[in-house]
């Protein structure tokens, strides 16, 4: 089960430690998903500064 989202760059994975961001901590305490199929044409990849494609919480704590 994927329930752990990145505290660096959102993405939601199914470790407590981000493959993209060493030593970045994840959390369980994420809301929200967003779908990012083109980061860099979405709005939502640019609010939450994402830039790459994947499967990405709303909001980490
Ligand atoms: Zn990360």
């Amino acid at each position: 089960m994927t329930d752990y989202a990145c505290k660096n760059c959102y993405k939601i994975i199914n470790s407590k430690s981000c493959s993209a961001c060493q030593g970045a901590q994840a959390s369980k305490n994420w809301k929200g998903v967003a779908i990012i199929l083109n980061n860099d044409k979405s709005v939502i990849a640019k609010k939450l500064k994402i830039e790459s494609n994947g499967v990405f919480a709303l909001r980490v704590r």
